[in-house]
């Protein structure tokens, strides 16, 4: 066990790499309650107490790749694939106007037949229609797709980098035939593209030590990240990943442990090197603590909440990983549940859109250039 690490650092861009490492190394309760309350506190005190809520649409589970941790992998053949119509995406996004949510977020597998013109119409139609910001989760997709759906009103783009450690990425994220670039490298194509670009990692992914996980919180700082979304990694019983597990490296410390604890350690860490940044209580951590993760992870850092619109067929369907928090049988119940959580913890539901501080500091930098 390390040293005790000192207090975390008032000003978070001060926390160092070693700050990092002893912080995800710590295990005594009181110094974890200390930094979950400075993170709480930066949160408070850059991002407010209002808790923003995007409604989720997983609206297509059918997908080309072949990642190792996701149970939509193509080679997942067992699994009926779907895709929802536009009709059937709308009324979810206006399910979304109905509870007051300032935006939605459209996630599929990486399918290479949902073409431009099709996302295109789409985001025209929620754009008119509801007048919502619209996030888009498409996977790695072709810059003029991206470009296409800039033009078209699209707001923001997620797109995790999943690990730092560029061999471990290739071999949980096999690449496709043919010239392909790295997500990092889209991720600032879409920065340039003017998007509010989110991205993030999993959290106990096998083969993930703590040197790799210290990077990737580094990297949220560097990649100047409007969104950050920190999940343990959840094992699914039909992908490579869901039956490997390494006892050896777990029992030698070298494994990170994709425990609660955890996840909630790196995304206080995270509040305090991104401040400004949007970061949401994920339903991974929520699914792995059904009683407490929602309410865990908006304590120590985080200011967002992504509620399942999803049609009830369908969200069975979209099993990245099994036993998916859910949130309620139905929105309404969903919604009910977030407004007895947000009394009992002093917290103000998100109106309006929810922008990224970030960007609005982007823009004025942009203008005063100008
Ligand atoms: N096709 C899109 C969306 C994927 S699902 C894309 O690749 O970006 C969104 C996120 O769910 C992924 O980025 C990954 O971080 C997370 N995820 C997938 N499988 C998971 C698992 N088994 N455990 C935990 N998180 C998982």
């Amino acid at each position: 066990m390390l040293s005790s690490p000192s207090p975390p650092a008032t000003v978070a861009t001060a926390l160092s790499r070693s700050d990092i490492l002893q912080w995800l190394a710590e295990e005594r309760p009181e110094p974890l309650k200390l930094l979950f309350r400075t993170a709480d506190r930066i949160r408070r005190e850059h991002v407010g107490d209002q808790v923003h809520l995007r409604g989720l649409i997983e609206f297509s589970n059918r997908c080309s790749r072949s990642c190792g941790y996701c149970g939509l992998r193509v080679a997942n053949r067992g699994m009926e694939r779907y895709c929802m119509t536009p009709d059937e995406i709308l009324a979810s996004a206006r399910l979304a106007v109905q509870f007051g949510y300032g935006s939605v977020v459209l996630q599929s597998g990486e399918d290479h037949a949902i073409t431009r013109g099709w996302v295109k119409a789409l985001i025209s139609r929620i754009r008119q229609e509801t007048g919502l910001a619209i996030t888009l989760s498409l996977g790695e997709r072709h810059r003029d797709d991206l470009a296409a759906w800039k033009e078209a009103g699209a707001d923001r783009y997620l797109l995790r980098f999943e690990t730092s450690n560029e061999t471990l990425f290739n071999r949980i994220h096999p690449p496709l035939p043919g010239p392909s670039g790295s997500r990092m490298a889209l991720l600032a194509t879409l920065h340039g593209l003017g998007y509010e670009v989110g991205s993030g990692i999993m959290v106990g992914i096998p083969g993930q030590s703590f040197e790799d996980l210290a990077n990737d919180i580094e990297t949220f700082r560097t990649l100047d990240l409007d969104m950050i979304g920190i999940g343990p990694f959840l094992p699914h019983p039909a992908t490579p990943l869901g039956t490997r597990s390494s006892p050896a490296a777990a029992a030698a410390g070298a494994q990170v442990p994709n425990t609660g604890l955890m996840t909630c350690k790196t995304l206080a860490l995270a509040r305090m090197v991104c401040p400004d940044a949007n970061i949401p209580s994920t339903t991974a951590l929520a699914t792995l603590q059904p009683d407490s993760g929602r309410e865990q992870g908006l304590l120590c850092g985080a200011n967002v909440i992504m509620p399942n619109l999803t049609p009830h067929r369908y969200r069975r369907l979209y099993e990245i990983y099994p036993d998916k928090a859910c949130c309620g049988e139905e929105p309404l119940l969903c919604q009910q549940q977030l407004q007895e959580l947000f009394r009992k913890i002093g917290r103000i539901p998100g109106s309006g859109r929810g922008d990224s501080p970030n960007l609005e500091r982007r823009r004025a930098a942009v203008q005063t250039a100008a």
